[in-house]
């Protein structure tokens, strides 16, 4: 990889992960990401979980049922690939390929479990961990309106702390202070 990817000049460009515990507001970075900035490639991943109210196919996620992931898996077409509670989630490899080998940083929003496989697939990754501003306000964006029993909030809280854990491994850390703020800070690095 060479510095400067991203320009006309042909280089392969970066392959950036963004990844970090549940809750921190990683899809509100790149749904800012998808509205501001052209320079750079969000890739879109596959998923056996239902669109979402407001989700479109092809924007949010390809939707698939479990069959066509099966296949996917098996085919190899997957760069990484995770389960997030009885759904799974994964990143096709083609198009990653495509626009990196075309000069244009791609960008990952993915799990910690993915992170760690790119990591392993890719060495010249950069890994980006999206920090909270503190703790208390991740428990604060997972605990939301209190409506849901305590032992789900315990899980997710004891989830949240092994998510904080994996910082370490990450080559960067961007705290979420503001949106605006983290979008610009990842560009920078992306193109950089
Ligand atoms: P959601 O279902 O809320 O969109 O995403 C659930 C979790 O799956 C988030 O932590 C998100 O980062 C992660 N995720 C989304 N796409 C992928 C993917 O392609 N691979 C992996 N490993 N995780 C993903």
């Amino acid at each position: 990889m060479s510095p400067g990817s991203g320009s006309a000049s042909g280089d392969r460009a970066r392959l950036t992960v963004l990844s970090g515990p549940s809750g921190v507001g990683k899809s509100t970075v790149v749904a800012r990401l998808r509205e501001t900035d052209p320079h750079l490639w969000l890739s879109v991943s596959v998923t056996t979980r239902r669109p979402r109210p407001g989700e479109v196919e092809g924007r949010e996620y390809y939707f698939v049922d479990d069959h066509e992931f099966d296949r996917l898996v098996a085919a190899g077409e997957l760069l990484e690939w995770a389960a997030y509670v009885n759904l799974r989630h994964g990143t096709p490899r083609a198009p990653v390929e495509q626009k990196l080998a075309a000069g244009v940083p791609v960008l990952l929003e993915i799990d910690l479990a993915g992170a760690r496989q790119v990591r392993q697939a890719e060495s010249d990754a950069r890994l980006v961990f999206l920090a909270p501003p503190s703790w208390d306000e991740l428990v604060r964006r997972l605990t939301g309106r209190g409506t849901e029993p305590p032992d789900v909030i315990r899980r997710r809280l004891d989830a949240a702390r092994i998510e904080m854990a994996a910082e370490k491994e990450f080559d960067v850390t961007l705290v979420n202070t503001s949106v605006q703020d983290v979008c610009d800070e990842l560009v920078a690095l992306m193109l950089r």
